[in-house]
């Protein structure tokens, strides 16, 4: 077993008999303390300070997607891997008995089931896009949303979840005004995980392009700098974590769902994401199981 590996298990063990994260018995899927939930509202506060002054408007959906929007977004291309289908029960009588045999059985019952309209959410900001489709107002549009996500990569590492919260900001208007945004984000994003007393680096970063293709695509978003995160030391500097990312989609949303500038150009988008529970887990592994006991300007940041 690796020395990260070790780690990861000996840190999750901990924060279960601390009794601040609860285990589920599968990999990646946690509940929190009051504690952490006390936590994960300070953090949130924290980003309403921030998005506030902006003129972020709030947004709020489930976390499920109409499985069509998967396909127009080309997830499934992309990220299969991380995918959330699902699927429930449609059948007769007969068929219910059949299914209830395979359960008993300890059976796959997959193959009673058939696929639902909708997915779980992947990232917070991909139901806003469709909603924007028209003409955006003059100076373009600035929302503030954030959504249970869910990816398929079961790890044993406790910043790795499979079901965790993303807070977003997504920008859409001019390339200018969503370039300016984001670099501007860059700076603050730094701050703000700096002044929370992590350990901050920020660098250019690619998603996880599924497969052969894949690599092509990760190559180029990093070539034109479409996505940075800022990451940081967890488990040492070699291996640190992304806790936030800003990512800039050009026209592509804009092209797919329509979404124009005041004048009818097309808008272009960004979005950043805060990785929320990761940030829970960098605080506790940079600060120590006892949140009274953390750095007073940290406590104050956090308004806790
Ligand atoms: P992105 O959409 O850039 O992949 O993810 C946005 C943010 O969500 C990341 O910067 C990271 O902080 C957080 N995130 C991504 N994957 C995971 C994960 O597997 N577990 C947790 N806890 N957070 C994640
Ligand atoms: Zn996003």
């Amino acid at each position: 077993m690796s020395d990260l590996n070790t780690q990861h298990l000996a840190f999750k063990q901990q924060l279960f008999d601390h009794k601040l994260l609860f285990g589920s018995g599968v990999n990646g899927i946690v509940g929190r303390s009051s504690k952490i939930v006390e936590l994960v509202a300070a953090l949130h506060g924290m980003v309403d300070k921030e998005s506030v002054k902006d003129g972020a408007q709030k947004v709020a959906f489930p976390p499920v997607v109409p499985r069509e929007l998967l396909r127009t977004v080309g997830y499934m291309n992309n990220f299969p891997q991380l995918s959330g289908s699902i699927h429930s029960f449609s059948g007769d009588d007969r068929q219910h008995l059949a299914l209830q045999e395979t359960v008993k059985n300890g059976e796959d019952w997959s193959p009673h089931l058939s696929q639902t309209d909708v997915t779980l959410t992947p990232a917070s900001c991909y139901p806003l896009y469709p909603t924007l489709a028209g003409n955006l107002p003059e100076g373009g549009a600035l929302f503030d949303l954030n959504c249970y996500c869910f990816r398929h990569e079961p790890s044993n590492d406790p910043a790795r979840l499979m079901s965790f919260e993303i807070r977003e900001n997504v920008r859409a208007g001019s390339p200018e005004e969503v370039q300016k945004w984001r670099h501007s984000w860059l700076d603050r994003g730094h701050n703000l995980l700096e002044s929370l007393g992590l350990s901050v680096v920020l660098d250019t970063a690619s998603d996880p392009f599924f497969g052969r293709g894949g690599r092509m695509m990760k190559a180029s978003q990093k070539e034109l700098e479409l996505k940075f995160e800022l990451l940081v030391d967890i488990w040492g500097k070699d291996n640190p974590t992304a806790c936030a990312s800003f990512n800039y989609h050009q026209d592509h949303f804009s092209h797919l769902f329509g979404i124009h500038l005041a004048d009818g150009a097309d808008a272009h988008t960004a979005c950043l994401g805060f990785g929320i529970d990761r940030l829970v887990i960098a605080l506790l592994k940079t600060h120590g199981f006892d949140m009274n006991a953390w750095p007073a300007s940290v406590r104050e940041k956090l308004a806790l």
